[in-house]
């Protein structure tokens, strides 16, 4: 298995960037990844005022896969995630949905033992691992890590987790894939800004799809499908991740519109990923029952 360290990072998806590893698609990777303050947190004495704001949300990477070229899209499946057993959160007067009645800055430290996330004597939260950051690099200008788009990036949805596959498309040649921003627990909408931020490791491996027409980004878990769309408001990107699933179910498993319509009104969830970045990010899920029903199944997609 080839590894790639935690301190290969950088701050915005770019096809300029040098990759820092190249693979075959197929092969199997070990990456680290730092917290998404770049490990300068450490301890509830640590401030706000003290950090360097250069060094926020790294990923790292970027991975160059051989033989993928624009048109293509990226599958990154997702084997493994690791997370350390120390993570932070922060308050920041002015951030997040909650930034209008914080008035002051905290930084807590929260440990991980035995599969949960202890948040004070009283409460006690399941660890799930999940990626806030993954993508490649994006048509044109350079996106800051911060901003999840058509790339991917800092899409924060709570699915991007061991077993999942996150379909990207391949906008520059060899994709650049970087990830980063883990979070061992995280609710759907991110509302503070920030999950339960922790240093981690990823184990996947790639496919490279040259006649698949999917959507993307698109997820595919062991049991679900989802279309993630970000735009400037909540419900831009409702309506981008609903039409994207209605293109999927039309285009690619053959459905007609009324039909894929009323399935996805009965059987499909509309969820935020996050609300709190440059652009809002929401999903469409739709259970892999109802492809396997119509003879589908994400397996066919090359
Ligand atoms: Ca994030
Ligand atoms: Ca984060």
């Amino acid at each position: 298995m080839k590894k790639l360290t935690r301190d290969n990072v950088f701050y915005a998806f770019s096809d300029d960037l040098e990759p820092a590893l190249e693979i075959e698609p197929g092969e199997k990777v070990r990456m680290e990844t730092h917290d998404c303050f770049c490990g300068q947190v450490q301890t509830e004495a640590d401030t706000v005022d003290t950090l360097d704001w250069e060094r926020i949300n790294p990923a790292t990477g970027p991975v160059y896969i051989r033989g993928a070229l624009p048109g293509d899209i990226l599958a990154v499946d997702i084997e493994d995630v690791q997370v350390a057993d120390q993570g932070a959160m922060v308050c920041i007067p002015g951030e997040g949905a909650l930034g209008d009645i914080i008035t002051e800055t905290e930084i807590r430290i929260f440990r991980m033992e035995r599969g949960q996330a202890l948040f004070n004597d009283k409460v006690r939260l399941p660890v799930k691992p999940m990626i806030g950051v993954i993508g490649v690099a994006p048509k044109g200008k350079p996106v800051p890590n911060d901003t999840p788009d058509a790339h991917g990036g800092n899409m924060d949805c709570t699915l991007i987790g061991a077993g999942c596959t996150v379909h990207l498309p391949v906008n520059t040649e060899g994709a650049l894939l970087g990830m980063g921003d883990m979070h061992s627990v995280m609710g759907d909408g991110e509302i503070l800004i920030c999950g339960l931020e922790v240093q981690g490791e990823v184990v996947f491996s790639t496919r490279v799809l040259r006649e698949a027409k999917l959507p993307t980004p698109f997820l595919d878990t062991t049991d679900l499908v989802a279309t993630v769309h970000s735009a400037h408001t909540a419900d831009e990107a409702a309506d981008g991740a609903i039409h994207a699933m209605a293109q999927f179910l039309t285009e690619i498993v053959g459905m007609g519109v009324n039909e894929a319509g009323m399935i996805m009104s009965l059987a499909g969830e509309l969820k935020f990923c996050q609300v709190v970045d440059p652009l809002k990010t929401v999903r469409f899920e739709l259970p892999k029952s109802v492809l396997s029903a119509y003879g589908f199944s994400m397996g066919e997609l090359r």
